[in-house]
């Protein structure tokens, strides 16, 4: 694939449904010539971002969001819709790698990021099916969950993690208190689900009401390599309705980043996702799960999965299907056809693996696909673009961007506004985008995949 750009028509997903009047929304007829501040992408992070540059701020700047397709039409608009810290996998991974210090920064900002995202929806009346619950992931391959715990054990140990919030259930047990068959161990912790677009799209409604010029249906082709020599502004071309001088530009643009910033390319990567809704003929009076899910098979193999107040279920995952061949997922943006591998992998999931679904009558409603940011150090790129003064970056979200992005963008909004030091805001040490991490020539993405044999030992 040359440079990664947004392509023309994703398909439909369920979250899309029911669009929002801004969903094609242009401000004005012809773009700004100019700017203060000029966020690319309207998904999640640049929503965020334009929300916390405006939030009590009596002199905001002017800005512009340019988005390629409709508001709201990237991995946002395509998710599971599952708010989860990862406050026993990633966590444990990452501490014997960066630190225990750095793996407690990162889990302690997603279990913030749930309670940040509830108290903006209380306090802006926020109307997409926000609740507030646990996850509980069970492990259903033994020696998997033996390393799991064994590493979140140490954790623990040294008192990193919040244990009151996250609790282990063994073998005897895990059976029955998750309702998932085989579980070998379960986890289960402090999570949330929502409507994504609905969120995104009503922080749209808020930032354009108080000023923004979002401009949906205008795709960006590049900023200049340099900027204006006496003013310091970048210039920001459009595909066909002329360009933009910005004094700040921020890159929200996830996967596709690397096309508007070369320094991202091979480091941000897209990578195509699968998701589906699955509903059951009784509709609201199907049993109803009280929790999100996460079933963990190994490494690289899991589902998440939410209830739905109307009864469905949203299911992501189906890695099984796909991911031991690159060639399916790797470095794509076409998210406008599913893979046929993983098409049929939802059928009869509840019935598969929840106890007390088996006569459910539970069925496969729609699939979707959708373009996620790898990275290929698992870990997203946020803060100053080095050696672009003005241009800032959020973006290689991984598939776990509901769990990092609004305080991203508080911090991110801080740097701008105030020239905060990123090491003062907030976000993660980890997440700090610099030309070390640009640098490096590992791909975590390319060496998770499962080898031949690796495959057939788990069918
Ligand atoms: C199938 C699937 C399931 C997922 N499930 C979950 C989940 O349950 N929980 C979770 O935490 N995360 C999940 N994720 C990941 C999560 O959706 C992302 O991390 C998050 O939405 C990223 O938000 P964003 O705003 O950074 O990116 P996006 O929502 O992708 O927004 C980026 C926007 O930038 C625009 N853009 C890009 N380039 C240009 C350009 N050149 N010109 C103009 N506009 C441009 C794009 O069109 C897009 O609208 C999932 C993702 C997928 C695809």
């Amino acid at each position: 694939m040359s440079q990664p750009a947004p392509a023309r028509n994703g398909m439909l997903s369920f979250w899309r449904t029911q669009l929002d009047e801004l969903d094609s929304h242009r401000s004005t007829p012809e773009l700004p010539k100019e700017c203060d501040v000029l966020i690319i992408g309207a998904g999640y992070s640049g929503a965020a971002t334009a929300y916390h540059l405006l939030e009590g701020n009596p002199f905001p700047p002017s800005m512009v969001m340019l988005e390629a397709r409709q508001a709201c039409s990237g991995a946002t608009g395509r998710n599971g819709g599952h708010i989860k810290p990862d406050l026993y996998n990633t966590c444990s991974s990452l501490a014997p790698v960066y630190g225990l210090e750095a793996a407690v920064e990162m889990a302690k900002f997603e279990m913030d990021q749930v309670k940040a995202v509830k108290a903006v929806i209380e306090k802006e009346n926020i109307d997409c099916d926000f609740s507030l619950t646990r996850s509980v992931d069970p492990l259903l391959n033994e020696e998997h969950c033996k390393k799991v715990k064994a590493a979140y054990d140490k954790l623990r140990e040294a008192g990193a993690i919040n244990v009151q919030d996250v609790h282990f259930t063994p073998k005897e047990n895990a059976e029955r208190v998750s309702g998932v068959k085989g579980a070998k161990g379960c986890f289960s912790f402090t999570a949330g689900h929502l409507w994504p677009y609905k969120l995104v799209m009503h922080l749209l409604r808020l930032v354009v009401s108080r000023g923004v010029n979002l401009q949906t249906y205008t795709p960006v082709v590049s900023v200049s390599d340099e900027p204006d020599p006496v003013t310091g502004a970048w210039t920001v071309t459009t595909e066909s309705r002329g360009s933009i001088k910005a004094k700040k530009v921020i890159f929200a643009t996830n996967a596709y980043t690397a096309g508007l910033a070369p320094a991202y390319a091979q480091k941000i990567i897209p990578v195509r996702g699968i998701c589906s809704r699955i509903v059951t003929p009784k509709g609201k009076n199907s049993p109803h799960l009280p929790n999100t899910y996460g079933l963990r098979w190994s490494g690289w193999e899991y589902d998440y999965l939410i209830p739905r107040m109307d009864g469905s279920i949203v299911v992501g995952g189906a890695r099984r299907r796909f991911y031991s061949d690159p060639k399916k997922w790797y470095n794509t943006t076409d998210d406008s056809q599913l893979m046929e591998s993983a098409k049929s992998y939802f059928d009869g999931y509840m019935q598969r693996h929840f106890r007390g679904w088996e006569d459910s009558g539970a069925y496969t409603d729609q699939v979707w696909t959708g373009i996620l940011g790898y990275t290929t150090d698992s870990l997203p790129h946020v803060g100053a673009v080095p050696s672009k003064p003005g241009q800032f970056i959020m973006a290689g979200f991984n598939g776990h961007g509901m769990c990092h992005i609004f305080l991203t963008a508080k911090g991110i909004a801080s740097m701008i506004l105030d020239g905060k030091p990123f090491e003062t805001t907030g976000i993660p040490r980890l997440f700090k985008t610099t030309p070390e991490r640009l640098n490096s020539r590992r791909n975590k993405i390319l060496e998770s995949v499962p080898t031949r044999e690796e495959l057939m030992a788990k069918l």
